[in-house]
């Protein structure tokens, strides 16, 4: 039977969803249209006693569903996927509405929920099978409970269902949190699933930073997935350490992208440009730190700027638009200051402007800085937006340490047409996630987390599978 659309379902509408029931609330809080900086739809905070309700709803639907055989799982999760692809186009222009993105690459985000869901459908959660002349030691893989699912606001569905997936697959019940600047797909994702999934399974409350602090410190709360900035990762872990919750931290980057000097100057600057660039450099794994061989350093950042002169900016509608705004004033304000930076110091503007044209939403021409040195604030901190260095480089092994000479490890991509030789450099780059030929496209088929202050774990792959469980070993002797 094909999904068929809920008439209920408003997209002008928006609440918590506690137990299978619609939640509204006391206080509401809104997003910004960051295309026009209109207010978007009020939406409910979620309190307390919100947080409370969620958990005591999760824990009793708990024992019946992850009870439920697997097979049936992931029946119903393909069910899901079925009902939100016939909300697609729906998702789609909400998507755009609150993130500002081309529609293009919210279309492309609203499908990849369907393949993050397909892909989980394809796994099995492992088992282990070890026999010696004792015994047989079997280790299997139990859920661990109710899962926090907290969410940021660069790819808030994607970034959701990257938690949500996983955790049900494994028998998991979880409760979702977007972000406060970001909260419409989410909750409406989580309302959308309740005609799927039984009440307590899939619970999201929304509203503001405060819940994320209530999830991570609720003792019936077994795990937080996070994903976020690495300063408030690091309050998630010393929260959740009060009752020794697992974390999974999916923090912030500076990732280096290397360029040897033999690559095709042509094909590969503007593929590197939109590793910088793609979603306006709010990417935790955009490239952050561009570093050119010395030989081919003039043409290589001269084919870089011809590409990002001729880049569209604008709103999701417009022809041609390849990106948006940056998504929030906090964050416009922030990017603007590595631009006022750069100005100050006199670093050179190879493509874009030091001045920001004022507008009446978030956006910002792409800006390429050339070779500013290496304790500028531009190569050490991570913008989230769009602008980006460039520097030469001579000697291998140097560039190799300078890539490697910072407190992250989210992601990199070495360049090069020998690919066994750019291969051998990514084996050496601290890095979570290291591209060769590509810029950065994390799959859910790939283990997905960061090195140093970049994560603690990994999500997505058969890894991130595992990390919504407990290993239990049986030992059964002969
Ligand atoms: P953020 O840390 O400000 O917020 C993330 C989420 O945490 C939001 O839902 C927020 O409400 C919540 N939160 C805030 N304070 C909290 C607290 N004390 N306890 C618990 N939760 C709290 O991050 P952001 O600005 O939304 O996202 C941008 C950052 O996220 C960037 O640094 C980016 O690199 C990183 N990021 C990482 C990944 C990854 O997979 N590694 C993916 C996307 C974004």
């Amino acid at each position: 039977m094909s999904p068929s659309k809920d008439s209920t379902l408003d997209f002008g509408v928006f609440y918590n969803i506690v137990d299978g029931k619609k939640r509204t609330g006391i206080d509401v809080h809104h997003g910004v249209n960051p295309v026009t900086g209109d207010e978007l739809w009020d939406c409910p905070i979620g309190t307390q006693q919100d947080v409370d309700d969620a958990v005591t709803a999760a824990k009793k639907a708990f024992p019946a569903w992850s009870a439920t055989p697997l097979e049936k799982r992931k029946e119903m999760l393909r069910k899901f996927s079925d009902l939100f692809s016939a909300h697609s186009e729906e998702f789609t222009t909400l998507l755009c509405k609150e993130s500002g993105k081309p529609r293009k690459f919210a279309g492309i985000e609203v499908a990849g929920v369907n393949d993050f869901i397909g892909w989980h459908c394809s796994l099995n959660i492992p088992e282990e099978r070890l026999e010696d002349d004792e015994k047989v030691v079997t280790t299997v893989y139990q859920p661990l409970g109710v899962v926090g699912a907290i969410c940021p606001w660069n790819f808030p569905l994607i970034l959701a269902i990257g938690k949500i997936a996983p955790a049900l697959l494994t028998g998991n019940c979880v409760i979702v949190k977007p972000s406060p600047f970001t909260p419409y797909t989410g909750l409406k994702l989580v309302e959308l699933a309740q005609e799927i999934f039984p009440p307590g399974v899939v619970q999201v409350v929304g509203g503001s930073n405060d819940l994320g602090a209530m999830l991570t410190i609720h003792p019936g709360i077994a795990k937080i997935s996070f994903t976020g900035s690495i300063a408030t990762g690091k309050k998630v872990m010393e929260s959740g350490a009060k009752t020794l919750k697992r974390v999974t931290l999916e923090l912030g980057g500076n990732d280096a992208s290397i360029i040897l000097p033999d690559v095709d100057i042509e094909k590969v600057a503007p593929e590197v440009v939109m590793g910088a660039f793609q979603n306006s450099g709010q990417v935790c794994v955009a490239t952050k730190r561009i570093y050119i061989h010395q030989d081919i350093y003039k043409p290589f950042l001269e084919a870089m700027v011809k590409f990002t002169k001729s880049i569209k900016v604008g709103s999701s509608d417009e022809e041609g638009v390849l990106l948006g705004p940056i998504q929030n004033q906090m964050q416009y304000e922030k990017v603007k200051g590595f631009f006022a930076d750069s100005k100050a110091k006199g670093y050179k503007f190879a493509a874009g402007s030091p001045d920001i044209t004022a507008s009446k939403g978030y956006f910002i021409q792409p800006a390429i800085i050339d070779n500013p040195p290496n304790d500028s604030r531009i190569v050490a901190e991570e913008p989230f937006g769009p602008i980006v260095p460039t520097q030469p480089w001579s000697d291998e092994e140097e560039v190799i340490a300078r890539a490697n000479n910072t407190n992250t490890g989210l992601g990199a991509c070495v360049w090069g047409k020998d690919v066994a030789h750019a291969e051998k450099i990514a084996m050496r780059l601290d890095a979570g996630s290291v591209f060769v030929n590509s810029w950065e496209k994390p799959t859910p088929q790939a283990a997905f987390g960061g090195h140093k202050e970049s994560g603690i774990g990994t999500e997505w792959g058969t890894r991130g599978l595992i990390s919504f469980c407990n290993a239990k070993a049986i030992h059964v002797y002969k």
